[in-house]
């Protein structure tokens, strides 16, 4: 049977699937990963731009990172691999997605249950006394060249996604986790599992039994704890896993 099949007869059975994603699967929609040669710190030093280092003291260069980044993500659109997943879900044979990803294209798509590791860059955030609002709050004072403050308590607001040094939030990995703990099937797509807590994932499904399907271009650490391991982009495998998967379930019944 070809790796392909032996995938699309693992989705097919799940019955609580769930998909474990990274940049990869975005960057068919324009948005660059991080890593690659053309990743997002090829040039540019992370703790310089995108730490909470950086926005305490050099707001400038920080807010200019991610008024790009806000430009990109604002013409992004949810591509093949983004809707076979919500295609999964809609089907019963996905429960949920987890996501490394801030960007909102699994919403986009029309995935019902999103769980993000990483924050959002749809809110802002008041890292000094917890208030959360839209993002627009950021993006309008950038437009007009003000440093974008707190409604509540007047000090600077970020993007509501997790900056280096900064805390993962808590409840979103123990959801993760626990839901990878019940899983029939974990599908990674587009990850090179290279960043913790993200990448203890199929470790977890794993120990329970469940099958790990790896979707991903290049090798990952975890390849040898995969069931099957897909080589290539998400954006051209998925759609394809997911078309075979809904098949062969229409002839489990
Ligand atoms: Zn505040």
């Amino acid at each position: 049977m070809r790796e392909i099949e032996r995938a699309a007869h693992l989705l097919a059975k799940a019955r609580r699937g769930v998909a474990l994603t990274g940049a990869g699967v975005s960057t068919e929609s324009g948005l660059p990963d991080f890593r690659s040669p053309h990743g997002l710190w090829a040039n540019v030093d992370p703790l310089a731009v995108a730490s909470l280092t950086a926005f305490r003291r050099d707001p400038e260069q920080f807010y200019a990172f991610y008024r790009t980044r806000l430009a990109m993500l604002a013409g992004a659109k949810p591509n093949p691999a983004h809707r076979a997943l919500a295609e999964a879900e809609a089907t019963g044979m996905l429960v949920a997605v987890v996501t490394q990803n801030v960007d909102g294209l699994h919403q986009a798509a029309g995935s019902r249950r999103v769980i993000e590791l990483h924050g959002n860059l749809r809110e802002a955030a008041c890292p000094d006394c917890g208030w959360v609002g839209p993002i627009t709050i950021v993006t309008e004072a950038l437009e007009e060249g003000r440093v974008p403050t707190c409604g509540r308590c007047g000090r600077r607001v970020k993007p509501n996604v997790v900056l280096f040094e900064e805390l993962l939030p808590l409840d979103a990995y123990h959801e993760a986790e626990a839901i990878c703990a019940e899983a029939d099937l974990l599908l990674v797509a587009g990850s090179t599992l290279a960043v913790t807590p993200a990448a203890w994932l199929p470790g977890v499904a794993a120990r329970r039994g469940a099958p790990v399907v790896l979707v991903n271009d290049e090798p990952t650490p975890l390849d040898n704890l995969a069931t099957v391991v897909l080589r290539g982009r998400a954006g051209h495998i998925l759609p394809a896993l997911a078309e075979e998967a809904a098949l062969r379930k229409e002839s489990l019944r």
